[in-house]
């Protein structure tokens, strides 16, 4: 029979009923220290005092209300988003693909409304991920995803990461966009090199076509700059945003410069949900803390500190982790077994990591973890590859 719950994911035995900090605990009572957030997610850990004040606070005052309405948390959101980034506007989604369908959308009316109606084709690479839409699936175009699904949405031109001359062949004059992410997640924490980021602004700028950044699992100062795109100084026309904004609350939004921007116009898209005071409120207070100089400036010397003792535990480990790679507090562990071992070990070890492809485990630790939970989370990686050693002999 089947489950109740639609049985899409493959699911570890392990309930949390509670989240304090860079902690979880299981209903019987064990405490994991989370590497995970959620992907990404809980960037200021679980149960922030600020981000439970916003929520609460919002939720003895009004919901939800139509966005046939002003909604003044959503324009404070905007405001600070516009005041902090490249972006001159903002429209509010509630995940990262529905920011993906948005950011598609966008990109082909901008082309419409200048003429250029064949204009539809966007650039994507492979081992992205942008969401389970299926202008996400599309845009991806992993044969795991979009096996069984066709038809599948048109228009997307794939190409190998890092194969710069099929890029540049691909450019056509029915190119719209070019969409990657700064680093990819799913992919197995692949940071794109500064350099290919600039000459992706450049190809860009020199065919006049639109770069659209995916920083729904990089942003909101995962990688130690408010947006991973900073780090190459560079800006996109278009980003999509979700996951960390939200720290926990179902929250995203494309970002965009003005004239990227300037097909969508009253009537061409909307949403429900998409902006809602309560979502609206907590965005605003993990602005307040991710966009603050000072708070970014403890995740770069954090990471820095995670990232040494994670090279020592690389040496240690040779027979379990090759390398780690990534930017920020966006880290990976490349495995020599299944990273589904390695996670099922930091299990056992009370530590939570996340799978990727490439073999990779990811470690996107809370931003606010502190240096004693830096070092308790090696002493149980390393426990856990320990473990995993003794399993393989
Ligand atoms: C998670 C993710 C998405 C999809 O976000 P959802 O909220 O799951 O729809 C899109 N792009 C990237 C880079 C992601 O990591």
């Amino acid at each position: 029979m089947i489950p109740s719950v639609l049985p899409t994911y493959n699911r570890a035995p392990l309930n949390f009923v509670k989240g304090e900090g860079s902690w979880l605990i299981e209903a019987d009572g064990r405490r994991f220290l989370d590497l995970g957030s959620g992907i990404a997610v809980n960037a200021l850990g679980h149960a922030h005092p600020a981000l439970v004040a916003a929520l609460t606070e919002q939720a003895g005052a009004l919901w939800h209300v139509s966005n046939l309405y002003q909604i003044p948390q959503q324009q404070a959101l905007a405001d600070k988003l516009v005041a902090a980034t490249f972006a001159d506007t903002v429209f509010f989604t509630n995940s990262g693909t529905e920011s993906c369908e948005l950011a598609v959308k966008m990109a082909r009316k901008y082309w419409y409304d200048k003429g250029q109606t064949e204009r539809t084709e966007i650039i994507t690479f492979s081992g992205s991920f942008h969401g389970r839409s299926s202008a996400g699936i599309a845009a991806a175009g992993s044969e795991k995803m979009i096996k069984g699904f066709a038809p599948i949405l048109g228009g997307f031109t794939h190409i190998d990461w890092g194969d710069h001359e099929a890029l540049k062949a691909a450019v056509t004059d029915r190119t719209a966009a070019i969409l990657i992410e700064p680093v990819q997640g799913e992919g197995g924490i692949r940071p794109l090199p500064d350099q290919c980021l600039k000459g992706l602004r450049a190809l860009c700028d020199e065919h006049g076509i639109l770069l659209i950044l995916d920083e729904v699992q990089c942003g909101v100062g995962r990688t130690g700059r408010l947006f991973a795109h900073e780090w190459a100084g560079i800006t996109p026309d278009i980003m999509m945003v979700a996951k960390g904004i939200g720290g926990g609350f179902p929250l995203g939004a494309v970002l965009a410069t003005e004239e990227a921007a300037s097909g969508m116009t009253a009537g061409t898209h909307g949403s429900t949900y998409g902006g809602n005071p309560l979502g609206c409120a907590v965005g605003c207070a993990v602005m307040d803390h991710v966009a603050d100089p000072a708070f970014l400036a403890e995740v770069n010397r954090k990471a820095g500190l995670l990232r040494q003792k994670l090279e020592g535990l690389v040496a240690a480990h040779p027979d379990v982790f090759e390398e780690v790679r990534g930017l920020g507090l966006m880290l990976g562990l490349k495995c020599k077994p299944a990273p589904a071992e390695v996670v099922n070990a930091g299990y056992a070890a009370e530590v939570v990591t996340v799978p990727a492809a490439d073999n990779v485990v990811r470690l996107l630790p809370p931003l606010t973890i502190s240096d004693e939970e830096i070092a308790e989370a090696v002493t149980r990686l390393d426990a856990a590859a320990t473990a995993l050693t003794h399993e393989m002999a």
